[in-house]
């Protein structure tokens, strides 16, 4: 069956899911989202979903600080829940970290964000069941917390279906086709769609999609690890996100008296994955080894004891942060990939980056130009005021 579309959107995730929504709100809706698998089944549905402010470059702080204005009033805004929990967010910094980390959170101040600089003292006072002797200070940000990422996604789709946008599960794209450099045609398992625009939101999939027109982006895939504690029931009290950048950790609650736990190390860089065939679960050194960093920073937390844990796979760029661009050279593509495992908190603010960007072009002066796909080749990646990683 032939289909027609203005715009196609390829993945389902909590990216095209909100750019989806977000050319809908703005009256666009012959629109087509495919996707090969089912709604959030890439790492949307495996997102730790945690919302933490805490970016060291302006438009990534921007864009975190509008992202949590629609966490805040999804049912507002978009409608349905994001199931979003406000915990307030911790982080811990080692002493070569400090004087960043206070640069990092004026410029924060500046643009809006309720975030401040606190010493290891007034940490333990926001929570009194950490550790604090090998921090030498911190931030916190009583405004952040996570979401529910599927409720997420699947209540953009749904408000983007509600004004007509089409959206096609169970469908594999396998080909773009060009007529004269622009796009013409995108070819799926179940047939052909008439499109002159197509949008990559494919995420640890995106290198394949822009290959299928020639074009290579520098991708990595990596596994990333997550473990569940349960905490004892003397100190079963929610906690605030805590992000533990000396252990290299970050931990948030999940459920009543569960934690998760997650690595901040960009070691895992090196446990390259290809994201259809991988091990989903986590192995036994790294269980120990991250539980045993959660009990070093939480000491009451030692009578608790090891529930569960899984992998997922992070969508890594060279400097960290996405492509949100038109794809030079090829009329009609666009791509929003390699979120480098913080895509998920920046999507509402994506989706209206893309949205604009597609709709109006890119405008002089938008923050949507730090993301262009010729930074590599120009050699300007984004760089924050941390050393690369999932800091941002
Ligand atoms: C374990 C884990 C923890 C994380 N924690 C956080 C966090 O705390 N905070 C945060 O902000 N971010 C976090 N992230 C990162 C965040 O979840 C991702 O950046 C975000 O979900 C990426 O969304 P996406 O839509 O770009 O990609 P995806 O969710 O992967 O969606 C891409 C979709 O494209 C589909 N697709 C691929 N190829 C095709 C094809 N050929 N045809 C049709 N469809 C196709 C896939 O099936 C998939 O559903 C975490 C990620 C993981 C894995």
């Amino acid at each position: 069956m032939a289909h027609t579309a203005d715009i196609v959107i390829i993945g389902a995730g909590v990216t095209g899911s909100s750019i989806a929504f977000n050319l809908a709100t703005r009256g666009i809706t012959n629109v087509v989202v495919l996707e090969k698998n089912f709604i959030a089944s890439g790492a949307t549905g495996k997102s730790s979903a945690c919302i933490r402010q805490h970016y060291s470059t302006e438009v990534t702080a921007r864009m975190v600080r509008r992202s949590l204005d629609v966490f805040e009033n999804f049912g507002d805004v978009v409608g349905g829940s994001a199931g979003f929990t406000r915990t307030g967010y911790l982080m811990g910094v080692p002493e070569q970290d400090l004087d960043a980390l206070k640069k990092v959170v004026a410029m924060q101040r500046r643009v809006g964000i309720n975030t401040c600089f606190i010493s290891p003292e007034e940490i333990r006072e926001i929570e009194p069941r950490t550790r604090v002797e090998d921090l030498a200070g911190g931030a916190w940000e009583p405004d952040s917390g996570y979401a529910d990422p599927s409720d997420t996604t699947s209540s953009f789709i749904r408000r983007a279906r509600q004004m007509g946008v089409q959206v096609h599960q169970g469908t594999e794209v396998t080909g773009i086709q060009l007529v004269g450099g622009a796009v013409a045609e995108v070819v799926t398992n179940k047939g052909r769609f008439s499109t002159p625009t197509v949008i990559d939101a494919a995420g640890a999939w995106g290198d394949r999609i822009a290959a299928m027109v020639e074009v290579a982006i520098p991708l990595t895939v990596c596994r990333h690890n997550i473990c569940f504690v349960k905490r004892p029931a003397e100190a079963a009290d929610r906690h605030p996100l805590f992000y533990d950048f000396v252990s290299q950790v970050y931990t948030r609650p999940e459920g009543a008296d569960l934690t998760l736990v997650g690595s901040l190390d960009p070691i895992e860089l090196n446990d390259r994955v290809d994201p259809d065939h991988y091990d989903h679960g986590v192995s036994y050194d790294r269980t120990v080894e991250m539980t045993g960093h959660v009990t070093h920073r939480f000491p009451r937390f030692e009578t608790g004891y090891f529930h569960s844990g899984y992998s997922g796979f992070f969508d890594v760029m060279p400097d960290w942060h996405p492509i949100l661009d038109a794809v030079p050279g090829i009329s009609g593509m666009y791509m929003a990939v390699g979120f480098s495992g913080h895509g998920f908190k920046l999507a509402p603010a994506v989706g209206e980056m893309m949205a604009e960007l597609i709709l109006n072009g890119k405008q002089p002066e938008t923050d949507i130009d730090a993301f262009r796909f010729t930074r590599f080749a120009e050699e300007q990646p984004i760089r924050g005021m941390y050393d690369e990683g999932l800091m941002g």
